[in-house]
């Protein structure tokens, strides 16, 4: 078998998907699995949708996702360019070898004849509107006319596209890797457009004149390229021969929580969730559309859940690093059914993945979110252990800040109505005993003074646990956090006394 070579081919036309992502990673695994190369092509022919920014934020989420490409426009390789705008020279001669194999044709019609026909197919009660065998004798092109008008018109420098001619008695059989045997009748399909009146190829004869002469091995995309795919089988058939066609698989869908159709944009901001792999901004409108790394989600976490929506390791097993897929991956195991996203199994996910990790994977990225916040970290020592007692209760990564940021920055509200009712005089005295004897302890950890503490406690007479939550509040200013010796320990002596103070002044109002 040849080496096998898989593309990702996205049209930079906005921010990514995150079924984009997963059609990156799918083939990047079984690119890897199979010791083969794994190719970004950029698809920009479509002039009129090219976003600006688009490209360089597509090459940014791979790089977060920590996906390299082994072919790309920022790489380089064998077969460069990887840009289809800058090969556009290059597809002219396929689709003049079309039509003189009689296989494709010129079509001299303008935007308002085909908006004519498509108005008469309707008045006659006509199911479909398009530009097929049905109609494309009565309209102006190199069938229907007669040899000596077209020569004329292409004389003229009559602008004109290039369609491909879909024989309606024929039908197209392949086997998808996932859907097995796909079987589609040509009456269904239209004379697709193949060169634009621009001399820019479309993406139907783009893509597979690129596969073809970048050697794809194996072609995986979204399902949504499904009903294009008997139009690419066709050029493949006529230009290079089936037995040269990658290998295609057609990924399911993503579908929205309630399995009701396609994921958009629109439901992550309906339902506030992010949809984009990272934060898009609209060049034109200046919307900024949240993505899934600036919540706060990891790339390993990302891509692990990724993988599991639409495939699954045949075991119970559910988290994987990429290795761990790359190794695991095998293409059989792609489901055909839409898979449902659900963004609490996306956060579970990351918990998981924020334990699993060292802390100094990320340890960078939350001090970020502190800075931000205007906490500045300058013992990197002292933060590592803070979260690491935290991360348990951490599911995204500004969550560290919620849970961490007291012991920066000591309270300054105090749930007090968790204290009051069962605050007494004989409590209030327990803690200042408690912060005379603290003063003198020699070593100050969780388990000296939690000793002190319970010691102390019997000594009053007051139950441990009757104590235990006026001293988080104390020290916290609410109900949460890790072990409250714990944190007394990581405040260290002089902080703890201090905010032990502070509070009993407040208590006391
Ligand atoms: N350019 C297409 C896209 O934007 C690629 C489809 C394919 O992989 O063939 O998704």
């Amino acid at each position: 078998m040849s080496k096998v070579r898989v593309r990702f081919a996205p049209s930079p036309t906005g921010g990514l998907h995150l079924g984009g992502v997963r059609t990156v990673l799918y083939n990047y695994l079984f690119a890897k699995k199979h010791g083969g190369d794994f190719i970004v092509r950029v698809e920009d022919t479509d002039q009129s949708r090219f976003v600006k920014g688009a490209e360089e934020y597509i090459f940014e989420c791979l790089a977060w996702c920590g996906i390299n490409a082994d072919e790309s426009v920022i790489v380089g390789g064998d077969f460069a360019p990887y840009r289809q705008s800058e090969r556009k020279e290059l597809y002219k001669k396929y689709a003049e070898q079309l039509v003189a194999a009689g296989q494709a044709y010129y079509a001299f019609d303008t935007p308002e004849e085909i908006e004519t026909m498509r108005e008469n197919r309707k008045a006659e009660g006509n199911g479909s509107l398009q530009y097929d065998a049905a109609v494309r004798m009565k309209m102006k092109n190199s069938l229907s006319l007669m040899p000596e008008e077209t020569k004329a018109f292409l004389d003229a420098g009559k602008p004109y596209v290039i369609r491909i001619k879909v024989n309606e008695n024929e039908s197209v059989t392949f086997t998808d890797l996932v859907r097995g045997e796909l079987h589609f009748e040509n009456v269904n399909v239209d004379d697709k457009v193949l060169m634009k009146a621009d001399g820019m190829p479309t993406y139907h004869l783009a893509v597979v004149v690129d596969d073809f002469l970048m050697k794809i091995t194996h072609a995986f995309r979204g399902e949504e390229w499904l009903p294009s795919a008997p139009v690419h089988i066709m050029l493949w058939q006529h230009l290079f021969g089936l037995d040269n066609m990658p290998k295609w698989a057609h990924l399911p869908l993503i579908l929205k929580p309630d399995g009701n159709g396609k994921l958009s944009k629109r439901d992550g901001d309906r339902l506030g969730f992010p949809v984009y792999a990272m934060d898009w901004t609209d060049p034109k409108t200046n919307e900024i559309t949240k993505g899934f790394k600036e919540l706060g989600f990891l790339p390993e976490a990302f891509l692990n859940m990724l993988a599991m929506l639409g495939w699954n390791p045949g075991s119970e097993q559910e988290i994987f690093s990429l290795d761990e897929l790359v190794e695991a991956f095998t293409i059989e195991r792609v489901n055909k059914g839409g898979a449902k996203f659900d963004y609490e199994k996306a956060k579970w996910y990351n918990h998981q993945w924020i334990q699993k990790l060292p802390i100094a994977n990320y340890q960078k990225l939350v001090k970020e979110i502190f800075e931000e916040k205007g906490i500045e970290i300058n013992n990197s020592v002292y933060f590592e252990k803070i979260l690491n007692l935290v991360k348990g209760r951490c599911t995204l990564l500004p969550d560290f800040y919620e849970q961490a940021s007291f012991f920066f920055r000591a309270p300054i509200n105090w749930d007090i109505e968790a204290v009051k009712p069962k605050w007494t005089s004989e409590k209030k005295d327990f803690f200042n005993c408690f912060i005379d004897k603290i003063k003198q302890l020699e070593t100050f950890t969780a388990e000296t003074i939690e000793t002190l503490f319970k010691e102390l406690a019997t000594e009053k007479n007051i139950k441990p646990g009757e104590l235990q939550l006026p001293m988080r509040i104390m020290l916290v200013g609410a109900k949460f956090g890790p072990a409250v010796f714990e944190i007394a320990a990581i405040l260290e002596k002089e902080e703890t006394i201090l905010r032990i103070e502070k509070a009993l002044q407040i208590f006391e109002i």
